[in-house]
């Protein structure tokens, strides 16, 4: 005999957790790791970047990009807050509108636990997803547990298992074999928040250099930190440019985005005239950037020797530094994964299927991907809202 439920859950990650707690009686929410929300344990270092204070529709990548304003603008930043403030739960904001837990992302996992339980939904762990069937008006799933099979039903089928970022936490694509099972279009899955590797070993050098930036990616830039690694390159402004490269375009970096380096030169012809350039240089930029750069452009003399066009040409080299990525670190290291169910599959009101009545695709499957930030919690919670509010309702 099948056990019924009213709505399944695949998925007790941030979005599946949220959507459990508002989707009405008769929640099954089930999950293969042996935790609940193991993504929000490790996040921000183990406080957990829950939101943005900024958030809005233009943080996200998605094909479609109004998709993401119906229920990021019905379940927004204010109102997790105030959840996360019922709870008990301090937080601080780190930088540009970034909310962390003071203490633990443990927190936010253990409220979401307690938002679940007051909803009466009851969490299966360790649990696989086997068949799965639609007989026009309700979903059949085999589900592998404790070594046997179980057989259940749901009049509702929500699809809440992620991306494929990180297969050692748990990632597997699973929702987009169920869309693709179901007829539901996926935009093709790519790493994004990912480090960027280069064929050549020419960063090596330069490991552990980190130095404020801005970073060109297609009309977007971001003034934030770069790091080089042994690989290549990585730091939140090239995380966040990762997400709108693609495999053979360039990358533009102004290393002198923060202040006008040319007057400054050009007083320190004035005053500091003997000066190696590369020294003078070396106040603006970390040294080994500086002796990296001199591979690329001539850094020899002294201040003093420079004319102004000189000193031109090396500050429009410096803001408009283009590299030729090779690759990125793949799902092993990217955060998120862009692409995903294709959003004109899906109502933006309430992220159910509009062919395939009952079943729903939330968070990180969706193609709709958040910047760097906090902003992709936050689409896990409104589009998780959005959800179960909807299967309440219905
Ligand atoms: P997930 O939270 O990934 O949940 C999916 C769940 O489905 C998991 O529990 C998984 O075990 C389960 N599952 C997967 N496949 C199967 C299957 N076949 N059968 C059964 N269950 C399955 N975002 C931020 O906004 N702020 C941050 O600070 C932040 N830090 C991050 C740090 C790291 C290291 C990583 C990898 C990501 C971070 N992110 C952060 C991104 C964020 O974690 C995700 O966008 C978010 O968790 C997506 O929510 P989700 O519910 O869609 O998927």
């Amino acid at each position: 005999a099948s056990m019924e439920f009213e709505t399944l859950i695949i998925g007790a990650g941030a979005a599946g957790m949220m959507c459990a707690a508002h989707a009405g009686p008769g929640v099954l929410i089930i999950d293969h790791a042996k935790a609940p929300g193991e993504k929000i344990r490790i996040s921000g270092g183990g406080r957990c970047n829950f939101t943005n204070l900024h958030a809005s529709p233009q943080n996200f990548i998605s094909q479609n990009k109004h998709f993401c304003k119906s229920a990021l603008g019905r379940y927004t930043q204010w109102d997790f807050i105030d959840l996360v403030d019922q709870h008990g739960i301090a937080w601080h904001e780190k930088t540009l509108g970034q909310l962390f837990c003071d203490h633990s992302a443990k927190e936010i996992i253990a409220m979401l636990r307690a938002e679940m339980d007051k909803a009466g939904a009851q969490l299966w762990l360790q649990t696989e997803v086997g068949e799965i069937s639609h007989n026009g008006s309700r979903f059949s799933i085999a589900l592998q547990r404790e070594g046997q099979t179980r057989q259940i039903t749901a009049g509702n089928l929500v699809v809440a298992c992620g991306g494929k970022s990180i297969p050692k936490m748990g990632a597997t694509g699973l929702g987009y074999q169920i869309a693709t099972q179901f007829g539901l279009p996926v935009i093709t899955p790519r790493p994004g928040l990912v480090p960027l590797m280069f064929s050549d070993e020419k960063f090596k050098p330069l490991a552990g250099v980190a130095t404020p930036a801005r970073v060109h990616a297609g009309d977007t830039s971001f003034d934030e930190a770069i790091l080089f690694t042994h690989r290549g390159l990585s730091g939140p402004a090239v995380l966040q440019a990762s997400s709108y490269w693609r495999e053979g375009e360039t990358i533009k970096i102004n290393l002198i985005a923060g202040g006008d380096l040319m007057p400054a030169l050009q007083g320190q012809r004035q005053t500091d005239g003997r000066k190696a350039l590369t020294t003078v240089l070396s106040q603006h930029l970390p040294a080994r950037l500086v002796d990296h750069l001199s591979q690329e452009i001539a850094l020899t003399g002294n201040i003093a020797d420079q004319s102004d066009a000189t000193l031109a040409a090396l500050c429009d080299h410096l803001s408009d530094w283009t590299l030729t990525p090779a690759g990125s670190e793949g799902y092993r290291t990217a955060e998120v994964t862009l692409g995903g169910v294709d959003t004109d599959a899906l109502s933006s009101k309430t992220m159910q299927s509009k062919t395939v009545p009952g079943l729903y695709f939330i968070g990180e499957c969706v193609d709709v991907t958040g910047w760097l930030g906090g902003y992709n919690f936050q689409w896990a919670w409104s589009s998780g809202w959005a959800a179960g509010q909807a299967i309440a309702a219905s």
